[in-house]
């Protein structure tokens, strides 16, 4: 059985970066800009008031003024500013010729309905307004290609007029539960029958990644059943299924796999949980697929997805590869461990609590892979080396963070 590096290698060898397309920038929120974005536009486009006031010039320092005319935002001034008058702006509104400065409305008296007395100190020129270009200028160099985008990224992409953006697209991925046993949330169950959790659990953590889950819902354990929803799940850039990758009677799914074309590339990686993990490739005509069989207890389908499926998905979205990253942290309890293979073990980091400049880590009561209700208490996962070992407290582990 191979190591999880060694099977990490081989999912960074096969996950290449999607093509860049056009996205809408209602859908890019974290993907990578795949363009230089240069601005078309100065901003703010016109010099404009920063406040609900008088337009003025800073020269005259008439202390009355007739107000000749009041500008709304989205409107524009039809007047100049003269020596003994000014403008009412409201804030947004375009500034008038011959006006450099506004002073706040606050800060003046309405004497009758169109004369206004300002206050004996007059502002600097530039007060109260903000002026062409003055935040970026037409041709101005504004987002670096590669960047993932953030709401703010957004919003400047809006503020130059943009509705669609270049940028590597969100992977699509389809998820599929496969078991006799799975029922839907929302469904009575029989005897024998349980929820199907992982599908749900996928969904959300893939929309977290900011990849385009795609339910593909429940597999019966029938290989005819199993083909067809596979197929389906074929034409997205990555299938994750779970459940039936193992080694029992009913565990079809790498048969179906290799009869859907998909290449094994790994069954069987030294972790626990999360041992028979299954990878491969479908090379068809048109699309490339990423295909993980994943085990159908639901903190073994977790532990792959953090250390399989996100770091796949990262390359495709223009990232690079890398494994999850980890960090030290010092245990805060003792803690036992047997066995020929690395443990992923729930725990949860404290960065506030430093001991020896580190995190400190506390490993959370937990019963195996079907125990998903132990982790809600978790932020991170522990990972153990393989090996007989008896932790003590201050001893320091690395630790992954969810
Ligand atoms: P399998 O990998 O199919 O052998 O399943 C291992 C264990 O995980 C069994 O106890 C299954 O009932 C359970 N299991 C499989 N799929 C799911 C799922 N989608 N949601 C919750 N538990 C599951
Ligand atoms: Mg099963």
């Amino acid at each position: 059985m191979i190591t999880v590096e060694e099977a990490l290698e081989h999912v960074g060898r096969c996950a290449r970066q999607l093509a860049p397309s056009e996205v809408l920038l209602r859908e890019a929120l974290g993907l990578r800009l795949a363009e230089q974005v240069v601005s078309t536009v100065d901003s703010p486009p016109f010099d404009k008031s920063m406040l609900d006031g008088y337009a003025v010039s800073a020269d005259d320092a008439t202390p009355t003024r007739r107000v000749v005319e009041e500008v709304i935002a989205g409107a524009v001034p039809h007047h100049a500013v003269e020596p003994g008058t000014t403008i009412r702006l409201m804030t947004g509104a375009p500034l008038p010729d011959g006006a450099d400065a506004v002073i706040k409305h606050e800060d003046t008296k309405l004497l009758d309905e169109s004369t206004v007395q300002l206050p004996l100190q007059l502002p600097v020129s530039g007060a109260g307004m903000m002026k062409r270009g003055a935040s970026f200028r037409t041709g101005q160099q504004l987002l670096d290609a590669g960047r993932r985008l953030s709401p703010i990224d957004i919003g400047l992409l809006a503020e130059i007029g943009r509705d669609r953006v270049q940028a590597t697209p969100a992977a699509r991925v389809a998820v599929l539960a496969t078991g006799n046993e799975l029922v839907e949330g929302g469904q009575p169950t029989a005897a024998g029958q349980i929820y199907n959790s992982n599908g749900p659990l996928l969904m959300a953590g893939l929309d977290e990644a900011c990849a385009t889950p795609i339910d593909l819902g429940i597999g019966l354990d029938d290989v005819e059943a199993l083909k067809e929803r596979m197929r389906m799940g074929l034409e997205a850039d990555v299938l994750v299924v779970t459940g039936g990758v193992s080694v029992g009677v009913m565990d079809l799914v790498p048969d179906v796999f290799q009869e859907l074309g998909v290449v094994k590339v790994f069954h069987g990686v030294r972790m626990k949980p999360g041992k028979p993990v299954w990878f491969g490739v479908c090379e068809g005509d048109e699309q490339r697929t990423l295909v993980f069989g994943l085990p159908g207890n639901p903190v073994s389908t977790l532990v792959s997805l953090e250390v399989f499926v996100k770091p796949a998905l990262r390359a495709l979205a223009g990232g690079d590869f890398s494994p999850p990253k980890s960090q030290r942290g010092v245990l805060t309890h003792p803690i036992g461990h047997r066995g020929g293979r690395p443990t992923y073990y729930p725990c949860r980091i404290d960065f506030g609590c430093r001991e020896a400049g580190m995190p400190t880590v506390e490993t959370l009561a937990w019963r195996g892979s079907a125990d998903l209700a132990a982790l809600t208490r978790a932020n991170a996962l522990a990972i153990l080396p393989a090996g007989d070992c008896q932790y003590e407290a201050g001893q320091e582990v690395d630790v992954i963070t969810l």
